[in-house]
């Protein structure tokens, strides 16, 4: 089946059309054990629409499918796309898994708009495009958070009081939910083991990075929060912060306002803010030649990273592996490195050698003596969504 896989930003719509043959069954979940049963995937074609809405040269989303549609003729030689996979950032309480969309989903979808205020309207936005321009083509949403709503009320529930969440809905969500199944799933395959009895750590680094907590292949902990800003030291976010930090900001004679709070937290801060950039290989490269400033943001990110991974390994009741992806994670041997030295409590060790290796393909990294198996597994979102899509698609006939 051909799958468009579309992640709508709020001027931008990324989008591949993946071909997947085989059949997976309909959770995401599913789909990623099912790739050992030879499910066959290849990406034909991807790219990006910028530039969309009010001042931008692409009118809105609508007018933006009509060129993606007018790219899609020319790259897909004829050939009809036979299902629509949606990553949606949000999906609150209500969604567990991947779902096939009707009117009620896309009205549920944008009532959880105050939850990701920039991400769920315009995936809104690309689902109405797509049900006016190709109302037989079925559609699929992926949530981000989906993968999180395993987590145990001790990790999800924040301690203030109960109707802080009980009437606006804060507490704990997650995010990268389906990075983190997918490369557990993968984890699972390769090492040979059932995944509802894989135990581990998945830290997904990228620009931004989280890390989760596995027990029985399930999401029971991850560092994000109520949004995207918690947890690692990130690209531009600062991740856990004393939140009379917040306060204090927002009083005396320099007050900050909401709006630049959120800039300086999101944008402003993580390795951007120590170290200068957020380009892991430049710090790296700047790091081994001296600089001061680039190592600091380096431990900085590492140690944090380290103290989520040794309290993640006790609530999971033993780690048996330790997972790496996502652009630093999959891609910074340099990195890998100051994260696994900081576990040496733990007896990870490291083989330098496979660390080095540069690879697309899934790999162990970690000493013959370690204590835990550290891999470092490619993550794939466009992958698991039009596994999931292709899934839940073919249930309907
Ligand atoms: P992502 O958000 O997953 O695309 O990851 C972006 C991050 O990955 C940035 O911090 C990049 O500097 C980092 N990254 C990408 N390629 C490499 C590489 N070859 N070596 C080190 N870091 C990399």
């Amino acid at each position: 089946m051909l799958v468009l896989v579309i992640n709508s930003g709020s001027s931008s719509i990324k989008y591949q059309v993946r071909e997947v043959t085989g059949a997976p069954a309909g959770s995401a979940a599913d789909a990623a054990a099912a790739q050992v049963a030879g499910v066959e995937d290849a990406i034909l074609t991807k790219g990006l629409i910028e530039n969309i809405g009010s001042s931008g040269a692409v009118a809105d989303h609508a007018e933006a499918l009509d060129l993606l549609a007018a790219r899609l003729d020319e790259e897909l030689n004829g050939r009809e796309i036979d299902v629509v996979g949606h990553r949606v950032v949000h999906g609150g309480e209500r969604f567990s898994e991947p779902v096939l969309i009707d009117n009620e989903i896309v009205r549920t979808i944008e009532r959880l708009a105050p939850l990701a205020p920039l991400h769920n309207p315009a995936a809104a936005l690309g689902i109405r495009a797509i049900q006016k321009k190709w109302p037989h083509l079925p559609q699929v949403a992926v949530f981000d958070t989906a993968f999180h709503r395993t987590l145990p009320e001790r990790a999800w529930r924040y301690a203030i009081p109960d109707e802080l969440y009980r009437l606006r809905g804060i507490r704990r969500y997650g995010f990268h939910g389906t990075s983190h199944d997918y490369v557990t799933g993968r984890a699972a395959e390769h090492l040979g083991v059932p995944r509802e009895e894989l135990d581990g750590v998945v830290a997904h680094l990228g620009n931004g990075a989280s890390v989760t907590a596995i027990k029985g292949g399930a999401s029971v902990d991850t560092s994000m929060g109520y949004t995207p800003l918690a947890g690692l030291v990130m690209g531009t976010r600062s991740g856990d912060v004393d939140p009379s930090v917040l306060t204090a900001l927002m009083t005396g004679p320099d007050a900050y306002d909401a709006e630049q709070i959120d800039r300086v937290l999101n944008n402003e801060s993580g390795l951007l803010a120590i170290g200068g950039s957020n380009d892991m290989r430049e710090l790296v490269q700047r790091a081994e030649g001296g600089d001061e400033k680039a190592r600091l943001a380096l431990e900085m990110a590492a140690y944090r990273l380290v103290k989520y991974i040794g309290g993640y390994h006790v609530a999971v009741g033993g780690a048996r592996v330790l997972i790496f992806t996502a652009g630093i994670g999959e891609n910074s041997a340099p990195f890998r490195r100051l994260v696994v030295e900081g576990l040496g409590a733990l007896g990870v060790t490291l083989d330098e050698e496979a660390n080095a290796v540069r690879s697309d393909e899934i790999r162990e990294i970690s000493g013959p003596d370690s204590a835990i198996t550290v891999l470092v597994v490619p993550t794939d979102e466009e992958r698991a969504i039009a596994e999931a899509a292709v899934g839940l698609a073919g249930d309907r006939g």
